[in-house]
């Protein structure tokens, strides 16, 4: 039997209803009255239409009871998905709620605040703009302005607007350090839209978009981490500021600059704790008969290496990781660098400060009163430079530096053009070592290919031979690019009594290449013929790298 509702029931019920429908229409109202302003740019039309609707539903309620509320339980919902319809004609891309960005976006909140982030990433993996998510649990990461000072987005008299940037700036981070990033550039595409871009494996790739107001929230963030005047944005600013991640430490350089969509920002990644350089020379892709040959080398008393290289070749990093080799406790070691890329334990490092005065040339005199056994300097850019750098090499000191130049003969050339004198040169350089990068190919995807009887014309193999090598694809190891990481090819130049001879004589580049060949130096070309060969980069790579 069922017994009809009570009086009191009736009431109860509809009162509920009532209650749960005037609180949800309230709070579209407010969120209406937001949205309208950021996209219509008012908000007044959109106020009445819904106010209206609400004061109908409490008179029609009020006069019939539970009849209307049913009618306005759909025309709540119906009139808020046509103004939503309506709003996103007009939004911005990044903007529109009918779309599947934003039901991943809204999903995802959703997921995390239930605890099931990682089942919902699995489910729905990002697009291929990939977004800032990530897989698995995410790393501790903090934030240090260069006082010290922990900036992490909570407090700190930090608005609402700006600890919520703070957060996407940790993303940031974290992100471009999972994908191996070196450099971050967040600018504005055009007035509605930010792109972060990363540089990976010495090449740019696109990472994230943000809508206009959080990318300049971004920028403001970055600027009070680098301590730049967050009101100054007409001018180009720069800063400093420090990443920790678990046991990694970033040393980030930050530079702002205006355009004419509004500020940009470019920060550079330098990895502090020198990862990469404690392996030595064996852990930077150079051929066993090259190491062994510069092993010989920097073990002498005296003596100058120039590695050379255009820029983002990795010279820094092979000095680094030659200087590593070098005992700290039996030799004085100091280095005068623009900026300080590692940090090194034992090691006495000094910055080059233009605007103070203190010039390689400068520092170098200096430094040189310290008895130094090993002196590193990070760049030759000047004939200054290059004499004391030389004078030094002949005077009981090992000397290691780089120089802009495409290969070993090259340099030679540079430095007689420079001015400094060939009989300096001939009695202080050991060797000089030429160098580029080429990506690796990602071991999940690469393709085994034929190679073309072009290329093995090219490379003198005979044409009826089957030589495998491989391709780069892409998959989702590697971010669709085909590549993950970056190995040297090297060219290295000793100094042998025929290369000295030829110094007299100001000879051209091709007599020293030839010279040098004959002593049995392997070119940068060969390097890279021997990396495709053992199938570690392809034919089109080696090709960009080393023409
Ligand atoms: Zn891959």
């Amino acid at each position: 039997m069922i017994v009809p509702p009570s009086f009191g029931e009736h009431l109860l019920w509809t009162g509920g209803l009532w209650v749960a429908l005037a609180s949800l229409w309230a709070a579209i109202c407010m969120w209406v009255d937001r949205d309208a302003r950021k996209v219509f740019g008012q908000a007044l039309p959109w106020n009445l239409i819904f106010a209206a609707i609400g004061v109908l539903l409490f008179v029609a309620t009020w006069q019939a009871g539970l009849g209307p509320l049913v009618l306005f339980a759909l025309l709540v919902p119906a009139f808020t998905l046509g103004y939503v319809a309506l709003r996103d004609t007009k939004a911005k891309p990044t903007d529109k709620i009918l779309s599947a960005t934003f039901a991943r976006r809204s999903g995802r909140k959703l997921a995390v605040r239930l605890g099931l982030e990682r089942q919902f990433d699995r489910a729905f993996p990002a697009g291929a703009s990939g977004g800032l998510t990530r897989t698995g649990p995410a790393p501790r990461i903090v934030l240090l302005k260069k006082d010290g000072t922990t900036v992490d987005g909570k407090g700190g008299g930090l608005d609402r607007e700006t600890s919520q940037a703070v957060k996407t700036v940790q993303e940031m981070f974290l992100k471009a350090v999972d994908l191996r990033a070196t450099d971050i550039h967040c600018e504005p595409k055009n007035n509605e839209e930010y792109v972060v871009r990363c540089r990976i494996d010495g090449i740019l790739q696109n990472i994230v978009a943000f809508p206009a107001d959080e990318g300049k929230a971004v920028i403001s963030a970055m600027k009070v981490l680098g301590d730049m005047d967050i009101a100054e944005k007409r001018r180009p600013q720069d800063g400093t500021f420090t990443v920790l991640m678990e046991d990694r430490r970033f040393d980030v350089r930050a530079a702002s600059a205006p355009t004419s969509f509004g500020e940009k920002m470019a920060l550079r990644l330098l990895d502090a704790d020198g990862g990469i350089v404690k392996g030595g020379l064996g852990a930077i892709g150079m051929k066993d008969s090259v190491v062994a040959n510069l092993r010989e080398i920097i073990q002498q008393p005296h003596g100058m290496l120039i590695v050379c290289g255009p820029t983002g070749s990795g010279k820094t990093t092979t000095l680094y990781s030659a200087l590593s080799e070098i005992d700290v406790n039996s030799k004085n070691i100091i280095t005068i660098e623009d900026p300080i890329e590692y940090r090194l334990e034992g090691i006495s490092q000094t910055a080059v400060n233009v605007a103070a005065e203190l010039t390689f040339a400068k520092i170098l005199r200096s430094t040189l009163r310290q008895d130094p056994d090993v002196i590193l300097i990070g760049e030759i850019r000047d004939k200054e430079t290059a004499e004391i750098a030389m004078q030094a090499a002949m005077t009981g000191h090992f000397v290691f530096t780089t120089l802009h130049a495409n290969d070993a003969p090259t340099t030679i050339t540079r430095l007689l053009d420079i001015g400094v004198e060939a009989t300096l040169i001939q009695s202080a350089v050991s060797a000089v070592l030429a160098q580029r990068l080429v990506r690796v190919l990602c071991p999940k995807c690469k393709q085994a290919v034929q190679l073309s009887d072009e290329i093995k014309q090219k490379w003198g193999i005979a044409a009826g031979k089957d030589v495998t090598v491989y391709q780069e694809k892409g998959c989702p190891s590697c971010n669709g690019t085909g590549f993950r990481g970056r190995t040297g090819l090297h060219e290295l130049m000793i100094f042998d009594n025929s290369i000295r001879e030829l110094l007299i004589g100001r000879p051209s580049m091709q007599t020293i290449r030839q010279a040098s060949r004959k002593g049995g130096m392997k070119t940068l070309l060969e390097a890279g013929v021997g990396k495709v060969l053992a199938g570690i980069t392809s034919v089109s790579e080696m090709q960009r790298v080393a023409k």
